[in-house]
C-alpha cells in the first residue's frame, strides 16, 4: 500500500497506472474506518484494478463547530486496515492541498431542490462542502468509479448530481448499508456513543424495519408518527426528520400509491450524537 500527501505525487503516480491500462476505483472517506468503509473497498477491489482509499475530515461540510472539533481521528488503526483489506492506495491530504485557495472561496454547485431538504434543510451548507471537497479529489484521482455507500441515501444523489453537472466519464456504485449484529448502520459516530446509548441507537434499525412491513397504501402518515415515537421512547432527545420519500427524487410521499419505489430516512439525536439512516421500504 502506497501512502500520498501531496497532489502532483498522486497524480503522476495514477497517470502512469493510468497509462499502463489499470482502472481505478476510488473510495473518498474521513477516516475513523470501520467496516462499512471495507465494504467499499472490497467492492471497488472487486471491480477495478488498482483502489485508492482517500482519508480527510473535510471542514467545509461540517456546519456545526463542534461536530467537526469531535469527529473522530484514527489514523493508525486507518491505516492497518485498508492494508489489510488490500486497498492499494491512500491519499492523506492536507486541508491546504485539498483547498489551495483556502476554504472559504469554493465554487458554488446548482444541486436544486436536494440541497434544501433532509440533511440539506438540517445541515445547511453541508451539500456544498461535501460537493467541494468530493469534486477536487475526483479531480485529483480521476477514477473509473467511485464507490460510496448508500448509509449516506442523500449523498449518494448529490454526489450523481456533482458528476453529472461535470460532464465525467465516471461510474457509480452505490453499496449497501453494513449493521451492526444489532442492526444499528455501521458508523464512525458510534465511537462517541456511550454503551447503552448504543444499544438505544438500535431503535432506528427497528423503526426502518417498522415502516418496511406496515407500509400500505394510502396515507402514510400515522406510520411516520408511529415510527417517530419508538424513537423517543427509546431514549432519542430530538429527532431532525423520519419520513417516507420517493426513492428516486427524495420527495416526500404523504399518501403512497403502492407502486412508488420509496425509502424511509431517519435523523436523530442520541447521547449528543446525530445518526442517519434509511432503508427502501416498497419492493426493490
Ligand atoms: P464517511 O467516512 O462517513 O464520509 O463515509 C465514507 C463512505 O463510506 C461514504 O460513501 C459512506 O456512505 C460510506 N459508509 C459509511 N458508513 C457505511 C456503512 N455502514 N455501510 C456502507 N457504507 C458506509
Amino acid at each position: 500500500m502506497i501512502l500520498f500527501k501531496t497532489t502532483p505525487d498522486i497524480h503522476n503516480h495514477l497517470e502512469k497506472l493510468r497509462t499502463g491500462g489499470s482502472s481505478i476505483g476510488f473510495v473518498p472517506t474521513m477516516g475513523a474506518l470501520h467496516a462499512g468503509h471495507l465494504s467499499l473497498v472490497d467492492q471497488s477491489k472487486k471491480n477495478t484494478n488498482i483502489t485508492v482509499c482517500s482519508i480527510f475530515v473535510n471542514p467545509t461540510q461540517f456546519n456545526d463547530p463542534q461536530d467537526f472539533a469531535r469527529y473522530p481521528v484514527t489514523l493508525d488503526q486507518d491505516l492497518l486496515l485498508l492494508e489489510k483489506a488490500g486497498c492499494d492506495i491512500v491519499f492523506l491530504p492536507s486541508v491546504g492541498e485539498v483547498y489551495p485557495n483556502g476554504t472559504a472561496t469554493g465554487e458554488k454547485f446548482d444541486l436544486g431542490y436536494l440541497e434544501s431538504i433532509l440533511e440539506g434543510k438540517y445541515r445547511p451548507g453541508h451539500f456544498q462542502g461535501v460537493c467541494q471537497v468530493v469534486h477536487r479529489l475526483l479531480e485529483i484521482v480521476r477514477p473509473d468509479t467511485l464507490f460510496l455507500g448508500r448509509k449516506d441515501y442523500q449523498q449518494c444523489m448529490v454526489i450523481k448530481k456533482l458528476v453529472a453537472l461535470s460532464g465525467w466519464n465516471i461510474a457509480l456504485q452505490f453499496v449497501p448499508t453494513l449493521r451492526e449484529p444489532s442492526g444499528l448502520a455501521m458508523s464512525s459516530r458510534n465511537m462517541r456513543l456511550s454503551g447503552e446509548d448504543k444499544e438505544a441507537a438500535t431503535a432506528i434499525y427497528r423503526s426502518l424495519l417498522y415502516i418496511k412491513q406496515n407500509l400500505r397504501p394510502g396515507v402514510v402518515i400515522p406510520l411516520v408518527e408511529t415510527a417517530r415515537q419508538q424513537l423517543i421512547n427509546a431514549g432519542f432527545s430530538a429527532i431532525d426528520y423520519v419520513t417516507i420519500a420517493d426513492a428516486e427524487t427524495l420527495e416526500e410521499i404523504v399518501t403512497w400509491n403502492g407502486k412508488t419505489k420509496t425509502v424511509a430516512l431517519v435523523a436523530a439525536f442520541i447521547g449528543g450524537v446525530r445518526l442517519i439512516d434509511n432503508m427502501i421500504v416498497s419492493s426493490e
